[in-house]
């Protein structure tokens, strides 16, 4: 008799890089052909101008291995559409959304003998850095920079997958400044950390969801949306939070379920009425439940606490065209061969 072998917990999102990571060096705005490299330590000069000014920014995009076994990337077009827009962001130079998408497409391709079977995937992570060495260019751009595009094998982004969050409310302080938070630049984060760090030693909040003024945004890496049966409410785009793929992917699958759906200003009062459920949306964090929204320092428990089912039927009709499960309606999805 055999026993099944025990299955190994996957490693925390993010940790494990795969083995080959695609680099391409801009000079005077002109990008070189993308290459295929071993995942090794970058060489940067210490006076680069990321390092001391902050100019940096990236994208984060999942490729999925199908039920037919053929591995797919999710709306790459929208992913490197934000990439350059976050680049013109930090006055970078924005590279051609063809280089960007070869240089994506080529991570994938040296790397599909470790993309993971569902629920894991292959995360693509391109980045892009100021590499002038130059400390006197504080008030200029870096004239030269570097596009890498790195992957990792993940799992689940939450340790323990279908656990519904506890979201603080913070109704004061911003995520960023309202014209950078269109873009995924790296400084965003750090100056978010202060917010969520506090939450998560004052209320055991898992992250924050941002409301300046009483205006609710989004998180600190997520977007977010009330549902509720047939209907999901969110707030409508705006320059000072950061446009979801996963969102826009979650309003379109809803809108063809035939829900109805709501982009509009959500004020935190409607929070404390709302009887239905809470998600928030992003790649890294998919569709996860709300369990627990934290106000003025009082918690409150949506619905049973747990993941509703709302957001469950719209979870599962993402994965379901992520994996090939169903017809990509849409032409969402992008196969890769090596
Ligand atoms: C990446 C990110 C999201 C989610 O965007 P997706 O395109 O859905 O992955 C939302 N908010 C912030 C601040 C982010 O960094």
């Amino acid at each position: 008799m055999t026993t099944a072998p025990a299955r190994r917990p996957a490693p925390p999102f993010g940790t494990v890089p795969a083995p080959v990571m695609v680099v391409s060096e801009a000079v005077d705005g002109v990008f070189s052909t993308p290459r295929a490299v071993p995942v090794a330590p970058l060489e940067l000069h210490p006076f680069a101008h990321v390092l001391h000014y902050g100019s940096a920014c990236f994208e984060g995009l999942k490729a999925h291995r199908g039920v037919d076994g053929v591995v797919r990337l999710f709306r790459v077009d929208r992913h490197v559409a934000r990439l350059r827009r976050s680049s013109a962001l930090v006055h970078l130079p924005v590279p051609d959304a063809g280089l960007v998408e070869a240089a994506i497409h080529a991570a994938v391709a040296a790397n599909l003998e470790v993309v993971p079977d569902p629920p894991g995937a292959l995360y693509l992570r391109p980045l892009l850095i100021g590499t002038e060495p130059n400390i006197g260019s504080a008030a200029s751009p870096s004239a030269t920079a570097l596009l890498t595009v790195l992957a990792s094998p993940v799992g689940d982004y939450f340790a323990d997958g279908e656990r519904a969050l506890r979201l603080a409310v913070e109704t004061v302080l911003p995520r960023t400044t309202p014209q950078f938070g269109e873009a995924k630049a790296g400084a965003n984060y750090v100056l978010a950390l202060g917010v969520i760090r506090h939450a998560r030693a004052a209320h055991g909040a898992d992250q924050v969801l941002f409301a300046p003024d009483g205006l609710v945004q989004e998180t600190g890496a997520a977007n977010f949306l009330l549902l509720d049966e047939g209907r999901v409410v969110t707030p409508a785009l705006d320059p000072a939070f950061l446009h979801g793929v996963t969102r826009d992917t979650v309003l379109t699958l809803a809108r063809d379920l035939g829900d109805d759906v709501e982009e509009r200003e959500v004020r935190v009062e409607e929070l404390t009425d709302w009887s239905g459920e809470a998600a928030v949306s992003g790649t890294a964090a998919v569709l996860t439940g709300v369990g627990h929204l934290v106000l003025d320092g009082r918690s409150r428990r949506l619905g049973d606490g747990q993941v509703g089912a709302a957001t469950r039927r719209l979870r599962t009709a993402l994965l379901a065209v992520q994996r090939g499960e169903v017809g990509d309606a849409h032409g969402w999805t992008r196969p890769v061969t090596g």
